[in-house]
């Protein structure tokens, strides 16, 4: 296992969803990790399609934000563990995750044998 290419894919993957993140929403500078999702700006308000508009918009920034939430604290947790030592063992039961699934998915928090309980993407 190489730990620095996966360690490069984590913080790209990082970049990547907290500008995804940025797009969306803002920070949420009292919990780290966290970003809100803003209403589409507009000027004026007065035309009621207009707002029904800007209130889809803002469900659907809202659908968006939580997954890419959970995705940005993964690999933040990866890259503890990373940091930590701790890095590449199942959750469940502490054995060493697959070489190839940390490759397919460098975040990944649980061997091919407990994908399932750890509600991860295999
Ligand atoms: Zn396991």
């Amino acid at each position: 296992m190489n730990l620095n290419a996966l360690k490069k894919k984590l913080i790209a993957e990082k970049e990547n969803l907290e500008s995804e993140l940025g797009y969306i929403g803002e920070k949420d500078e009292e919990r780290p990790g966290n970003y809100n999702a803003q209403p589409a700006e507009t000027d004026q308000v007065g035309f009621r399609d207009e707002v029904a508009d800007r209130l889809e918009e803002y469900d659907e920034r809202l659908a968006t934000e939580q997954p890419l939430e959970a995705r940005l604290r993964n690999v933040t947790d990866a890259l503890e563990r990373i940091e930590h030592g701790a890095y590449g063992l199942c959750n469940v039961c502490g054995q060493k995750i697959e070489d190839d699934r940390l490759a397919a998915n460098p975040s990944a928090r649980t061997c091919k044998a407990h994908i399932k309980e750890s509600g991860d993407r295999a």
